[in-house]
């Protein structure tokens, strides 16, 4: 039976650090499946779009300028549980609260620049792989 699904991107800090393989290899030693990848960069309007979600969050702009300012690798993954386990996974927004271990806690400097995107629910999982990816780019 296949897993559920879960949408992430490595952000342009931890791309920018070189520190991508290194988490692509966290995130499949903890039992991931990678269903798609590519690197990739956002203009602020893709960014916009992508983080509409937030967009009355007072960090709206920045963050939606720091997600265009360079490649992100984003992906979709596969495993049962994904959602919960892979937010388990990368830890607390802010990498100061996040737990030994976690993504954030080993590359994320700052609560902005903290290295990694985990969707929050099954349904902005599926609507986040779709903005980036489509039927032919997943196996
Ligand atoms: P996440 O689900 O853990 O990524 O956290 P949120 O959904 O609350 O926030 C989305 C993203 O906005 C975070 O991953 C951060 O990159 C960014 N963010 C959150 N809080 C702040 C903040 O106070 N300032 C800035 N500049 N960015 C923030």
């Amino acid at each position: 039976m296949n897993g559920s699904r879960t949408f992430t991107m490595i952000k342009p800090d931890a791309v920018e650090k070189g520190v991508g393989g290194a988490i692509l290899k966290q995130i499949q030693e903890s039992g991931f499946k990678i269903i798609a990848l590519k690197q990739t960069k956002l203009s602020l309007e893709q960014a916009q779009k992508f983080y509409f979600i937030h967009r009355e969050r007072p960090f709206y702009n920045d963050l939606c300028s720091f997600m265009s300012s360079g490649p992100i690798i984003p992906a979709i993954l596969e495993k049962e549980n994904a959602v919960e386990d892979f937010r388990k996974l990368i830890g607390a927004t802010n990498p100061a609260n996040a737990e030994a271990g976690t993504i954030r806690k080993n590359y994320a400097e700052s609560i902005d620049k903290n290295a990694i995107h985990g969707s929050d629910s099954d349904e902005n999982a599926q609507i986040e792989g779709n903005f980036f990816f489509t039927e032919v780019e997943r196996f």
